[in-house]
């Protein structure tokens, strides 16, 4: 196999010690079981590739499409190696060998067609303000959460400018199309109003942050915990569990921002038992759930029912596939809600 991508990180990979830090917190060798699902594991695989001492085959492929990029064994690496950053690479040279899963290209070619991982024509809700605003995929789908996320922002003062976006390209860099990603990048460029713009979804901050180093966007949850304070809020007086999302807490380092903002508008949390920068993934990222969707519904539903043990009527996160993998399992159990914290300060400042 030809290898590109994978070459840039060579060096890195020989930092791996094999100490094996990265077994507690990895999400999938928790449910899988087998070295080759943890990080070392991956890493053995990826430099196997690399040196062309392995050879790619089904069971390898599916082994590096096998992660959720939650970067809990970055977070915990002696040595720094980043895992997801070198499965993206490895990721990308087997697609260049034609190692490609059907499910991959059809959410790809969505986007190609349309914009968005949906497929569909979606309107966003356009607003003529000053503000530019990102909705991302997820929000842009769910119309009517989306307007009630930017009457948050003109309740705080800002004047929200809507524009016609599209998906902001991750989906082609996780899942290894990083010549797509390039042609795609551009289009996301042409069609931002500004450098600088307020962005409502937690992966789309984390990939544009990574991949647009000349953007400067803001994440929604900095700019209301900026500005609550100067607007009356109702206090909900609820009692929740907040799931950190990976690549706000892990990614971005933002622990204290969301639950400032929960204690600012009257709710208490109580904590999961994993947290912050431990906190255990809920298996929706790194394309899981269209390359493997059972493991991550089964990762979705450890990471529940340690918030269905607190007693608490409701789990509460920032990320809307967090919400939409973790919210799947929950209306099968009927036993605990789960919401997007935004929904809970809309209803503060009605
Ligand atoms: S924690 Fe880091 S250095 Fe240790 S085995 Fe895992 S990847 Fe290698
Ligand atoms: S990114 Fe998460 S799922 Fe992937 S190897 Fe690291 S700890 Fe495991």
């Amino acid at each position: 196999m030809d290898i590109q991508y994978l070459k840039a990180w060579e060096a890195e990979l020989n930092t791996c010690i094999r100490c094996a830090y990265c077994f507690e917190g990895c999400p999938v060798f928790k449910q899988l079981g087998w070295e080759v699902d943890s990080a070392r594991g991956k890493a053995v695989l990826t430099y196997g590739l690399l040196t062309g001492e392995l050879e790619p085959s089904d069971y390898v492929v599916r082994k590096i499409y096998e992660c959720s990029f939650c970067k809990d064994c970055t977070e915990r690496c002696s040595a720094n190696v980043a895992i997801p950053d070198i499965l993206a690479a490895a990721r990308a040279d087997l697609v260049s060998a034609g190692f490609v899963y059907d499910e991959h290209r059809e959410l790809l070619d969505k986007i190609k067609q349309t914009g968005n991982i949906f497929g569909k024509e979606l309107t966003p809700p356009i607003r003529e303000g000053e503000t530019p605003i990102l909705l991302g995929c997820r929000f842009l789908e769910r119309s009517e959460d989306a307007q009630r996320y930017l009457e948050i922002l003109e309740k705080i003062g800002i004047k929200p400018k809507v524009f016609d976006e599209i998906c902001c390209g991750m989906p082609f860099g996780v899942l290894g199309y990083k010549d797509e990603l390039i042609h795609h990048q551009q289009e996301f460029r042409k069609r931002l109003p500004a450098d600088e713009f307020i962005c409502l979804c937690t992966t789309c901050i984390f990939f544009i942050k990574k991949s647009y180093p000349e953007l400067n966007p803001k994440y929604v949850i900095e700019v209301i915990r900026e500005r609550l304070p100067n607007v009356n809020v109702k206090k909900l007086g609820l009692k929740v569990t907040y799931h950190d999302p990976c690549n706000l807490a892990r990614g971005l380092g933002m622990v204290k921002e969301p639950r400032d903002i929960l204690r600012m508008i009257g709710v208490e949390v109580v904590e999961l038992p994993t947290k912050g920068k431990e906190a255990e993934c809920c298996g929706g990222g790194g394309g899981l759930l269209v390359t493997n969707l059972e493991l991550a519904e089964k990762i979705a539903e450890r990471r529940l029912n340690e918030a269905i043990a607190l007693g608490v009527d409701m789990l509460v996160t920032l990320c809307p596939t967090c919400e939409l993998n973790l919210g799947n399992i929950a209306k099968r159990g009927d036993k605990i809600e789960v919401k997007n914290l935004l929904d809970l300060v809309w209803q503060a400042l009605k």
